[in-house]
This record gives structure tokens, sequence and C-alpha cells, in this order.
């Protein structure tokens, strides 16, 4: 690459392309502590054996310190960045430079292939990979990012559609309960189900992104999406499509949901679905470079 960085901003390269390579061997511990929880819950016999394969995945991820997965997926970031965050400019440049130290030390899997000429990069380095989503605060100088690992077939089940707003909300529910029902079983349940309610499908999809990587076991605070969270979250696991999909007692580890209004003539729904190895994570940076890191415990650069 050809982009000079300064020290400063070749510790955040370094920071964020080791915290890729964590992110790649260890589950974040929220999902880690629920899928354990599942496992603890489950009554099939066929499914307690798929959970126990899981776990056993997990310990030689890091005994032979390797990716969980080998899809280890296409980076995503979400930044939440202060106008005042010193490496605010060159930040895009940072983040990709991160990916590619990451795809060749971790390793992690060369995913991105160029949509016309069907060539992979390499690198994981090409149009829009990395894909990055900007919220710009004002008057904060720190900033914080969320990575998510888009593995494909977590990917798969993906969608948003408009409905006429007569679907009302059982619309949005048989949306969700369909794709599940649909590709849910592409995904290597049990799931993570984000639900983005909005005006135009490419905002309900980015909520439902944001849905997915909201933190399992956290509820949306406004009472009614908290009502259908938790309707969606029942439906879901009544229906039983357990471990990898070779039916059990349960099927997400979670269902989330966010919202924007909606205009009054489309009720759009995005669906985001994460696999049990939901790779994701939460760095925050102040602005001399100290981090804390959020969403995996114990873990220092
Ligand atoms: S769905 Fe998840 S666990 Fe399954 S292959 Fe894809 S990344 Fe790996």
């Amino acid at each position: 690459m050809d982009t000079m960085f300064s020290e400063a901003e070749l510790r955040i390269v370094n920071s964020v392309a080791s915290y890729l390579s964590v992110m790649s061997k260890h589950l974040p511990d929220d999902v880690f502590d629920r899928l354990s929880e599942m496992r603890k819950n489950e009554k099939n016999d066929g499914a307690k054996a798929v959970y126990d394969c899981m776990f056993k995945n997990l310990d030689m991820a890091v005994t032979l310190d390797r990716p969980i997965c080998q899809d280890t997926g296409l980076i995503q970031f979400f930044i939440k960045a202060g106008s005042g965050f010193p490496y605010l400019a060159n930040l895009k440049n940072i983040l990709t430079e991160a990916v590619r130290i990451a795809t060749e030390v971790t390793p992690l899997r060369p995913n991105a292939v160029d949509t016309f000429r069907e060539k992979n990069s390499g690198n994981n380095i090409a149009v829009g990979s990395p894909w990055i989503e900007w919220d710009i605060v004002s008057g904060s100088d720190d900033a914080e990012i969320e990575i998510y690992m888009a593995g494909g077939g977590c990917s798969l089940p993906g969608k948003a559609l408009v409905l006429m707003p007569s679907a009302g909300y059982e619309g949005v529910a048989k949306a969700v309960l369909e794709t599940v029902c649909d590709r849910g079983i592409n995904a290597c349940p049990p799931l993570i189900v984000g639900v983005g309610i909005g005006t135009c499908a490419d905002s309900a999809g980015l909520l439902s992104k944001k849905a997915l990587l909201r933190g399992v076991g956290t509820e949306n605070p406004d009472k009614d999406a908290q009502k259908l969270e938790k309707m969606l979250f029942e439906g879901l696991n009544n229906i039983g499509i357990g471990p990898n999909g070779i039916t059990g007692t349960e099927s997400v580890l979670d269902v989330h949901v966010e919202f924007a209004a909606h205009h009054p003539a489309t009720l759009a729904v995005g669906i985001s679905v994460g696999c049990w190895a939901t790779r994701y994570g939460r760095i925050h940076f102040n602005s001399d470079l100290s981090y804390e890191i959020k969403t995996h415990g114990g873990v220092t650069l």
C-alpha cells in the first residue's frame, strides 16, 4: 500500500490487525456465554453432541492458534468517531491496512472477489472491502470501532424488502419467520437474528446489521420493540431448528430489533443473520490511543 502512516497511525493499524486475529480465534464473551447456556438447555442427544463439537472446535482454535471457522468472512467496520478524533482523516486507510496485515499474518481467508471479473484479490482488499459505515459525532475526540466478520453462510439468509404498510407488524414477523425457515439452516444455527424496520430497503438492511451486533442479551429500550423481540425469540425457538439445523430445543441465540421512523406508505424490513460462530468485536480508542476492548474480556493487543 502506498499510503504512509505516522507512528501513531501505525499503532492503530497494528492494534486493529491484532484484534482481527483475536476475533477470528475467540468468540465474543456474550456469544460464548449464551452458547454455553444453550448447550445446558438442550434435551436432544444428537443436538447435545453437535454442541460438544462446537465447544471442542473452540478449544482447538485456541490450542492450535487457528480461526474458529475456515470462513473468516469479509470484514465490515461500523465506526462511531468524534469529529475531533485526531486520526479520522486517514482512518479508512488505517483500517484497510489492518485488514491486509491480518489477512496475511493470522491468516484470514481471502474472500474478496471482484464482482464482474470473478477474481479473488487474495488479500481481502477490493472495491467496498473492507466495508465501512460512518457515524460522526460532533464535539467528541474518541472513536468506537465495531467489527464484523461477515461469513458467506451466515450472510446468505440476509434480506431487505419493502412491505405495504397494511402488512403491519404481523407482516414484519412473517418476513422474519419465513426468512429463517427458508435459509436459516445455511447459516450454521443457532442464529443471532437482527431485524431492522424503516422506510427503505437500504436503511432497514443497515439497521438489521446494527441490530445483529448489539450484543446477545440486550434489549431494545422501546417497549414495543422489546415485545416484538420477545415474540420472535419465542416463535423461532419453538421451531426447534437446533444446532446446525439437526433439530433441537432452541434455534436462536437472540433476536434484536432496531427501527427508524417509516414513511406512511411503506414498511421496510431488513433481516441479517449471524451463525453460532458470530465473530464480532468492539474496540474503543481514546484520542491518546489508549483503548478498551468491550467484547472480549481479558484481551490485550
Ligand atoms: S455460517 Fe458461520 S460457522 Fe458456518 S461456515 Fe459460515 S462463518 Fe463458518
